[in-house]
């Protein structure tokens, strides 16, 4: 079968399509006939390299796909030939404490498709049976390939934030699959949602999927303009790390929050620890999410309070152009692979 590869880590120019085997289906396992698979910035980082990530090549890419049941093994209930499924995009051990407790992505054994494991992006792949879903009725393979990974992300986000209607929220870097998501959940919850962007037409952009005003990060003193729209910001999402880490620090209103799934700028930022404790800031951290949070988000989606933005379609074929786009922040939305 066809599949989406690397054989070393570099530019987008190492990424290759090609024939890999496709492996026997386990008795607890599904067999899906991929449609589509949904780019994430995780993507990326793997093709470039991670330190302490070691691949076995071929290590095929991706960890969201969408597509259609194509065999069940002998051990599978509840999931049919031809039902239309999107993945939870990592497996688990399934009997630790975590996992028990409903807290897989806490798992030692965690490991997300595409990174610590084979990726997804092949036209057919085989994974364990708790990790399948039916997709709701209103929502495309193309759609569909969009949601796991960026909206079980902000779910936990949000409910670890923990915010309380009209309090005043700041998602950072507006373009992002994560931060479209945020806004969309922040807004019924009927918080006030400020954004950071990159340019103008991304925070135009932002406010039409429900942001309530933003700011152009690239600017000098953006922190002093957002003070102009927004007195006080009770929560910060971030996902950008180093670059801007020392501002939203003093950005953050007293006992307020800062939520942090990743840091697309650097990792090690300077922190001023007298901020945080002299005003009592909580820095919360916080990875993936579990398929309670999937399921949760999958509920917001039928009930009509989240639009998936979709920035491109690409045959799978021009996967390289894929990561260019994304690498360049050429993209409002996601990027999607069809099969
Ligand atoms: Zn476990």
């Amino acid at each position: 079968m066809k599949a989406v590869y690397i054989n070393e880590n570099g530019p987008p120019e190492v990424i290759k399509i090609g024939e890999i085997p496709l492996r026997e289906l386990k008795p607890n396992e599904v067999r899906i006939k991929v449609k589509a698979a949904g780019i994430n910035h995780l993507d990326i980082w793997v093709r470039k390299g991670l330190p302490g990530l070691s691949l076995k090549f071929p290590h095929v890419l991706g960890a969201d796909a969408a597509g259609i049941v194509e065999e069940i093994g002998e051990n599978v209930e509840g999931i049919k030939k031809g039902d239309k499924v999107l993945i939870y995009p990592a497996i688990f051990c399934g009997r630790c404490e975590k996992c028990i407790s409903g807290n897989e992505n806490l798992c030692k054994e965690y490991k997300i498709f595409g990174e610590r494991t084979q990726g997804v992006e092949s036209e057919y792949i085989n994974v364990p049976k708790e990790n399948v879903f039916l997709i709701p009725e209103n929502i495309s393979f193309v759609e569909a390939a969009a949601i796991p990974l960026a909206l079980l992300t902000a779910v936990q986000m949000v409910e670890k934030a923990n915010p309380e209607p009209g309090m005043n929220c700041l998602v950072m870097a507006a373009g992002s699959g994560v931060s479209l998501n945020l806004i969309q959940i922040l807004k019924m919850i009927k918080c006030n949602v400020f954004v950071t962007a990159g340019n103008k037409e991304k925070i135009e952009r932002a406010k039409w999927f429900g942001a309530d005003d933003g700011i152009v990060y690239t600017e000098d003193n953006w922190e002093k303009k957002l003070k102009n729209i927004c007195e006080k910001i009770d929560i910060i999402f971030d996902h950008t790390g180093k670059e801007f880490w020392e501002k939203l620090i003093k950005i953050v209103n007293w006992g307020g929050k800062i939520v942090i799934c990743g840091a697309t700028s650097g990792y090690d930022a300077r922190i001023d620890l007298r901020h945080v404790f002299f005003r009592q800031i909580q820095i919360i951290g916080s990875t993936m999410g579990t398929r309670r949070h999937l399921l949760k988000g999958l509920e917001y989606v039928k009930k009509g309070f989240i639009k998936i933005s979709i920035s491109k379609v690409l045959n799978f074929e021009k996967a390289q152009e894929a990561h260019r786009l994304i690498e360049e922040r050429k993209v409002f939305g996601k990027i999607v692979l069809k099969f």
